[in-house]
């Protein structure tokens, strides 16, 4: 299997995030892509190579246009208002209940108001790296759709949370979205599985109305974990999407048993929706031992997850997305990998 990667995230370098009200050490850190990339080559997955390069069209067939222009420029407007040695930018005030859109703002209302969460942190190399994260996937789908059977696209920053025009959750573009309507306007039919621990709020928000991309998410319950305001098991898709979103929402302490009983509802639902290609969120924060996250998923159980998503049989684009266990984080995204392979 071939797998795209660059460089251009270990410039996204955060160092400290919000979390439960305290500042602790950043968990989305580029040492997490690293010991991913470092597994790849001593288990000789395949070869590692770097992306092509694309016009920003196919981010702007799933991005509001001005939240691309906001992100390309907000750090160095964020400079300019609080000085060169400024901290990274983070939003301190949201236009929620009745307060007015900020989008045509100054700095302080762009930031808040294309910014849900306070976790996600605008500094130097942020956009460098989100921006190569995008051509990354979109490499990696264009290798499976040149015929190969699978391809895994090692992005950071992950994208999963990021919607058509809101940021957060570590997420910046939303990756695997730009890929799946890559896909859509080459005339295939995607599907999206999402195995992260976080419900796949971006994605699922992107593809809501949409009868041609059917999104499939098994993440913690939102009633206790992030991103709480999406990815309950009532929201089913709405208009002509009616039917393509299915969530499968899990109680803390899920093991691999009740894992893959949300699996083949999910295999169940893909199968009827019948996709030429199948596009997988890959998060890998559902680990026993991750630190923000309750699962209890272990590390042999990863060949079986990936052995589960070969079943479904189709061509299949693995876009890497959370997964905080920076130690274990190599060894279970091969197991992966390679359990899709049949090793
Ligand atoms: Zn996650």
């Amino acid at each position: 299997m071939k797998t795209f990667y660059s460089p251009a995230h270990l410039e996204h370098d955060p160092q400290a995030q919000f979390e439960g009200g305290q500042l602790l050490p950043a968990v989305e850190i580029p040492a997490r892509a690293e010991r991913v990339k470092a597994e790849i080559e001593a288990r000789k997955l395949g070869p590692i190579l770097p992306p092509g390069a694309f016009d920003d069209t196919p981010i702007l067939r799933v991005h509001d246009a001005g939240l691309v222009e906001f992100l390309s420029v907000a750090h160095a407007e964020w400079l300019k208002r609080h000085g060169i040695n400024a901290p990274p930018a983070i939003p301190s005030a949201w236009p929620a209940n009745g307060l007015r859109d900020g989008r045509q703002g100054d700095i302080e209302a762009r930031l808040g108001s294309y910014a849900f969460s306070a976790d996600t942190p605008i500094m130097k190399g942020t956009w460098q790296a989100a921006r190569q994260a995008v051509n990354v996937a979109l490499s990696a789908a264009m290798t499976v759709k040149s015929g190969e059977r699978s391809a895994f696209a090692l992005t950071r920053p992950p994208g999963h949370h990021a919607s058509n025009n809101v940021f957060g959750g570590f997420c910046y573009l939303n990756n695997i979205a730009i890929a799946a309507q890559w896909f859509a306007d080459a005339g295939l039919r995607p599907a999206i599985l999402d195995v992260d621990y976080h419900h796949g709020n971006g994605t699922q928000t992107i593809f809501y109305r949409r009868p041609d991309v059917f999104f499939c998410s098994i993440h913690a319950d939102p009633a206790f974990a992030y991103p709480h305001f999406l990815g309950f098991a009532d929201e089913t898709g709405d208009g002509d999407g009616a039917g393509c979103n299915l969530n499968l929402p899990l109680p803390s302490g899920t093991d691999w048993s009740r894992y893959d009983d949300a699996l083949s509802r999910a295999r169940l639902a893909i199968d009827a929706f019948g996709p030429d290609v199948l596009l997988v969120s890959m998060g890998l924060d559902t680990y026993i031992a991750d630190p923000i996250a309750m699962f209890q998923i272990n590390a042999a159980d990863y060949l079986r997850l990936g052995a589960r998503i070969a079943q479904i049989g189709k061509p299949t684009l693995f876009v890497f997305e959370g997964g905080y266990a920076v130690e274990a984080l190599g060894q279970i995204a091969v197991n992966l990998l390679e359990g899709f392979e049949g090793k």
